[in-house]
């Protein structure tokens, strides 16, 4: 349990599912005390049950279930005005939602699956953290706070039929080092997590909700599961203020 956390409000992109929803519940399960976890994806029902169940289980945690289309800018510039006042003093950006679409050959990628993939993982992660970031900077000494990016493995090493994919979590890696290095006289934290193999409805939206191919994919790994980057993330957060876990890789022995 971290007490640096206690009566923090975090907001969680793609807390529907996978990671985003392991995170949250990690967050409540390690640091009941006042915490406010703010849990943002486009299915608002499923939302709704995963912030009933934390309630149940963590009495010290009011969670805020919000309905957020990360790829939509006029619904991100008007996110934070539209939470409940008392909701509006944010610690920490969690930026997970992020999705594949379409595994293919570059030449064959269809327009659609670029224009997906690259304004909800690269546009939509930079607009929410131009969204936040003025909520950090009213805070003394240039600012703080902690934004704390999802990645991936496919940022480092590109892989054929997943170019876009690929490229879009690069585009997140150098964003991610540009903004820690101009906020770097700030008490303001950008940190990177970047999870190798994960088992998540991520492998069955990439094949279009083909899960027979998706079960292919971890052939001879053993996947990680969803709490197990949710661990890192909230240990991240919880490290005293000087403490920047910058560019974090984990992934699953043996996978290659
Ligand atoms: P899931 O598919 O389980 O979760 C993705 C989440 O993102 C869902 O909650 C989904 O919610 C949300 N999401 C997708 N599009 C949008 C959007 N336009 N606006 C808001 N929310 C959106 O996958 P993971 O948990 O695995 O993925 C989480 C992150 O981890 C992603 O950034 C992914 O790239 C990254 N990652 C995953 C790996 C893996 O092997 N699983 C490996 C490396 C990185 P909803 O549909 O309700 O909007």
């Amino acid at each position: 349990m971290s007490a640096r956390l206690a009566g923090k409000t975090i907001v969680i992109t793609g807390a529907s599912s996978g990671i985003g929803k392991a995170t949250a519940i990690e967050f409540a399960r390690t640091s009941p005390d006042n915490l406010k976890l703010v849990l943002t994806a486009r299915r608002i029902d499923t939302l709704k049950e995963i912030a009933a169940e934390i309630e149940a289980f963590a009495k010290g945690v009011k969670v805020l279930p919000v309905k957020l289309d990360v790829s939509r800018p006029e619904e991100v510039s008007g996110f934070v005005e539209g939470l409940p006042q008392e909701w509006r003093s944010v610690d920490v950006l969690v930026n997970n939602a992020g999705l594949v679409k379409g595994m293919a050959q570059a030449p064959d990628i269809k327009p659609e699956d670029i224009d997906i993939m690259f304004s909800t993982n690269v546009t939509g992660l930079i607009n929410m953290t131009q969204a936040i970031l003025p909520i950090f900077k009213k805070r003394p000494d240039g600012g703080a706070g902690d934004i704390i990016n999802i990645g991936s493995i496919a940022g480092r090493e590109p892989y054929q039929g997943g170019s876009i994919y690929c490229a879009t979590k690069a585009a997140i890696r150098s964003f991610t080092d540009a903004l820690r290095r101009e906020l770097i006289s700030t008490r303001i934290r950008i940190m990177e997590i970047d999870p190798g193999q994960v088992e998540t409805e991520f492998s069955v939206v990439r094949f279009y909700g083909d899960a027979e191919k998706a079960r292919k994919v971890y052939e001879g790994v053993q996947p990680l599961t969803p709490e197990d980057i949710a661990e890192v993330v909230v240990f991240a957060a919880g490290r005293r203020e000087n403490v920047v876990l910058a560019d974090t890789l984990v992934f699953p022995n043996h996978q290659a």
